[in-house]
């Protein structure tokens, strides 16, 4: 393995250590950050999320809150819940735990949440900051990529950046955060022609499709750096012995538990890329992490305390 490991673990840490330094002065102006976490039905996968974000908040010192609608809620009971939440002044952020039952219209509940609220920067007002350049609260799986590029020194300025995948959540807001910091971006989806060749031209890959081990080692240009967003959970044996030929020890692993976390990367790249992100341990840990920093942020923004370290875009990506 030749690439640089871009350790997710560390760097949350990092951000945790100075997480605690800004709740602490805001504690002194008697500002508590507050999260409420709104958790439908009992999807053990949700559970354990939302669980991890309230142990998150405890380790900080945010307060929190979790509601915990039954799995039959309507979208009306959901509104008014999220109409208290955003009139309650203790809370800075609004956490609603997606999937939601299908009988939830989702998009109108999210949209019902305050902007100053929106954490997880679903939110159209958020999106629409993002684009144009403007201090807001930023999705936080793409901003915890951001952090893992400008903390491990990696250049975005003038590179040229691919990024694979196009959702709301990750691909798009990715694509802006590196446009903003001066990345030249293409942006490739499951109609793309030439995926190789695009990624055979990306000093920065970032892959976020959802497809285990796809992008291969030999499409990666030597030396690029790649965030692999991906978190796939392979169980087929035949299809863990082919991502993990080269990696004796995970097999041994994957043969004595019977499934492993794959990303989107296939994990020969170790040996072509110039930096990449583990998985897991690597962007995985930031998602929460930014979370806790937008809880933060909106605490600071939403009372007035705006700081110069993290309240617009740019600089929140490192850039200008
Ligand atoms: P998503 O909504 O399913 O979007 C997947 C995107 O990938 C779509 O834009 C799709 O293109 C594109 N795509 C799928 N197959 C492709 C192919 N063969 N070639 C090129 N593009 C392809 O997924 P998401 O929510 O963005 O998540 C992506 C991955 O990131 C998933 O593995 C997810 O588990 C992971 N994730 C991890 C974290 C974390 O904290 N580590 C957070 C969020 C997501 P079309 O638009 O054309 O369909």
């Amino acid at each position: 393995m030749t690439a640089r490991v871009l350790d997710g673990t560390k760097i949350r840490d990092e951000i945790f250590a100075e997480l605690k330094d800004e709740i602490a002065r805001l504690g002194h102006e008697g500002i508590r950050p507050g999260l409420a976490a709104v958790l439908v039905g009992e999807n053990p996968a949700s559970q354990l999320y939302v669980k991890s974000k309230i142990a998150a908040c405890e380790q900080l010192g945010i307060a929190s809150w979790m509601h915990t609608p039954t799995a039959s809620v309507t979208t009306e009971q959901m509104l008014r819940l999220v109409h208290d939440l955003n009139s309650d002044q203790a809370v800075d952020g609004i956490l609603i735990q997606l999937p939601l039952p299908a009988q939830v219209d989702t998009k109108r509940v999210l949209e019902a949440v305050d902007p100053a609220k929106d954490v997880d920067g679903f939110h159209p007002v958020s999106l629409g900051r993002l684009v144009s350049g403007r201090p807001g609260l930023v999705a936080c799986t793409p901003a915890g990529c951001m952090e893992i590029l400008r903390r491990n020194n990696i250049q975005v300025e003038g590179a040229n950046a691919v990024v694979l995948g196009r959702s709301d959540i990750v691909g798009k807001p990715m694509a802006l955060l590196l446009m903003h910091a001066n990345a030249t971006v293409t942006i490739c989806h499951s109609k793309t022609r030439d995926l190789p060749g695009a990624v055979r031209r990306a000093d920065i890959v970032v892959a976020a499709m959802g497809r285990a081990g796809y992008v291969q080692a030999d499409w990666i240009r030597p030396g690029a750096a790649v965030i692999d967003v991906g978190t796939n959970k392979v169980t087929d044996a035949k299809e863990a012995e082919s991502l993990l030929r080269n990696f004796p020890a995970r097999l041994e692993k994957f043969r004595a538990k019977g499934s492993t976390l794959v990303g989107d990367v296939h994990p020969d790249a170790a040996n072509t890329a110039g930096a990449l992100t583990p998985v897991p341990g690597g962007v995985g840990p930031m998602t929460i992490t930014m979370l806790m920093s937008n809880t933060v942020k909106a605490a600071r923004l939403r009372r007035g305390k705006a700081s110069s370290l993290t309240d617009t875009v740019q600089t929140s990506a490192g850039a200008r």
